[in-house]
């Protein structure tokens, strides 16, 4: 009884796997091989050409090999004789060069959609909800796809190739069949039986490999982070002042050894399958078919040259049905490895986008009772915020680190939704909202907003092709904020690029710089919205008030957001809301807040006056 039940387990198992294994393989070769197809059609009729020559070739050595030795054995004519070999020359070296000439072909092939799959993925990555950039599962998948599709499917070549060998190996084996059955019948099914035990180890090899690689994938990402991103000039001041490199190396090793101990691990259990797979199959199927087929000529049931023809078909046989095997296992583990890209690409959204059309160059914002909880953390961030910002007016958002304030920009950004409560664009719940077009409505510049490293004009423009208008409307507002000079007085000018990472003409701006860059950058997209958090902090006060007074010069009739510790900004506000621990503590003007006895704002207010006065 329980024997019966464990059977029936492992057959229901074994179902729910080969089901599984039909919607990766559907998945896989639904996605890629449309998308390959369009992208660069030559590829497939070279790799069609490809599998005629390799399922042909074999046969030019099993058709004139016992020919040449059966007029050896026999008449002797050496008009046959050479015409024999003259024929055997030519055909093998016409198909060896067709051979040989095909692989550079479809290596070729293969870097362009490396190229054009990665350009899939980084598309992915920047399209993503920017709460998923947070994600750990999110970033995990990332990483399992950029493996995938790399060297474990071998790209899309990986994965289409075994697909067109396996019709190879098909043709050729039907080929062999008609030689080998009328003359041998039993060399088949005693080879087929060899083939069978080698597929059950090859598959339990390639099933060690894939657990070793999903497990692998969180340890890649960590190593990624202390051998790549490390290693980035970014850190190099606080890495040198703070003496961190031990500390650096150390956590290093210590993912080394973690990194090594899955690999041995997977070795340890690899190495005997594959020596028993690789050394004792093969010698078993020569010792058979050589005294099987021995056997056959010494009883004269087959000629000398059949006895060499079934050698060589028989190897063929061999060489062809392990090929179906091994192509087989091929694309079931390389559509597993390419599936994460799959899965990758096709991530679900984080956050519900609608599609209704942003209408107009004048927004209200509403928060109505928003409650908002970063993922996976346990206390909320926000909580209740009701809060109105009408078109045109100029809020200032202050408070204490921590308070909310840059939370409450990302929500209004919908780089997060809220657990609770509604954020209301005139009146209608922003999910609604096309979500493109409802980012347009917003230039903000955040607190660690990040410049490219392209040209300074080309950071404000960020668009393919710019014309002669756009880039003087850029020039225009990069004088405005008065880092025009910085940069006309530079060799390249306006296109220095910014940063050394590609070019050595390539500038380091000074943090004020980049700050000035940042909020040109947000002037130009010309949005109704504007939101600045904090990015002035690395300006000095004379410089911070001189962009503040540029600025809402440059916004007039607009909405601006200002996230700022420095309260002298308040004063060029309509609106102040105070943040304190997550809800808006004050609302109200300037001469409303500053005179309230007692008031957060008033005391934060008295507190920096005393510096300014
Ligand atoms: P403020 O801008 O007022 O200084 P923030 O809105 O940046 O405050 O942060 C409010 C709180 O939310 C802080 O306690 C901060 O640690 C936390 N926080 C900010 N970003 C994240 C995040 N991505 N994940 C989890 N917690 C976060």
């Amino acid at each position: 009884m329980r024997q019966r039940v464990k059977m029936e387990n492992r057959k229901r198992n074994k179902n729910g796997n080969q089901n599984k294994s039909m919607t990766v393989l559907k998945s896989v070769y639904g996605y890629f091989l449309p998308s390959a197809w369009k992208r660069y059609k030559g590829y497939f009729f070279v790799m069609a050409a490809k599998v005629m020559t390799v399922a042909v070739q074999p046969f030019i050595g099993i058709i004139f090999t016992p020919k040449i030795i059966a007029e050896l054995l026999g008449n002797r004519d050496s008009g046959v004789l050479i015409r024999y070999v003259v024929c055997l020359v030519i055909l093998e070296y016409v198909f060896g060069l067709l051979n040989s000439v095909f692989p550079n072909i479809v290596e070729r092939y293969t870097a362009k959609y490396n190229n054009y799959y990665t350009a899939v993925i980084s598309r992915k990555v920047m399209e993503l909800d920017f709460q998923l950039t947070e994600d750990k599962k999110a970033l995990d998948q990332l990483e399992l796809a950029k493996n995938g599709m790399g060297g474990y499917s071998g790209g899309l070549n990986g994965i289409v190739e075994p697909l067109f060998s396996m019709v190879s190996s098909v043709l050729m084996l039907v080929g062999v069949i008609m030689i080998v059955v009328p003359q041998a019948p039993f060399l088949i099914p005693v080879l087929a039986v060899l083939v069978a035990v080698s597929y059950k180890f090859n598959k339990k090899i390639n099933e060690i490999e894939r657990k070793n690689y999903t497990k692998l994938s969180g340890t890649d990402r960590i190593f990624g982070y202390f051998t790549w991103e490390l290693m980035d000039f970014r850190y190099g001041k606080d890495i040198r002042l703070y003496n961190a490199e031990n500390m650096m190396m150390g956590k290093w090793n210590y993912f080394l050894e973690d990194y090594f101990k899955t690999w041995n691990g997977m070795v340890h259990k690899m190495i005997p399958l594959r020596i028993f797979n690789d050394f004792t199959i093969n010698v078993l199927r020569d010792v058979i078919t050589y005294f099987y087929l021995g056997f056959l000529a010494i009883t004269g049931r087959i000629t000398i040259p059949t006895m060499t023809q079934l050698v060589t078909a028989a190897a063929t046989f061999y060489q062809s049905i392990t090929g179906i095997m091994d192509n087989f296992q091929n694309i079931v583990k390389r559509a597993n490895y390419a599936n994460e890209f799959v899965k990758f690409i096709a991530y679900p959204d984080a956050i519900h986008k609608g599609d209704r059309a942003v209408r107009g160059e004048e927004h209200t914002i509403t928060f109505q009772d928003v409650t908002f909880t970063y993922p996976g953390a346990d206390t909320p961030v926000l909580k209740g915020i009701n809060l109105t910002v009408s078109a045109g007016t100029h809020l200032s958002v202050v408070g204490l680190n921590g308070a909310g304030k840059t939370t409450f920009i990302k929500l209004l950004c919908r780089l997060y939704d809220p657990d609770e409560g509604e954020i209301l664009m005139d009146g209608i719940n922003i999910k609604e909202y096309d979500y493109s077009q409802y980012m347009s409505v917003f230039a903000p510049v955040f607190q660690d907003f990040k410049l490219f490293s392209f040209s300074a004009i080309e950071n404000l423009l960020l668009m393919e092709e710019a014309g002669e208008e756009e880039e003087m409307a850029a020039a225009g507002v990069m004088r405005w904020v008065g880092i025009y000079d910085k940069f006309a007085s530079l060799k390249n000018g306006l296109d220095t690029i910014l940063f050394k990472y590609f070019d050595d003409d390539g500038i380091e701006p000074s943090g004020g710089e980049q700050q000035k860059l940042a909020i040109a950058r947000a002037l130009y997209k010309n949005a109704p919205i504007v939101i600045l958090d904090e990015p002035t902090a690395a300006l000095d006060p004379v410089a911070e008030y001189e962009i503040y007074c540029q600025f809402e010069e440059m916004v007039r009739g607009k909405t601006a957001i200002y996230i700022s510790h420095r309260l002298s900004s308040c004063q060029f506000c309509d609106k102040i809301a105070v943040f304190s621990d997550g809800s808006v503590a004050e609302y109200g003007t300037h001469d409303e807040l500053v005179n309230k006895q007692g008031g957060i704002y008033a005391e934060m207010f008295a507190a920096q006056a005393q510096y300014y006065v």
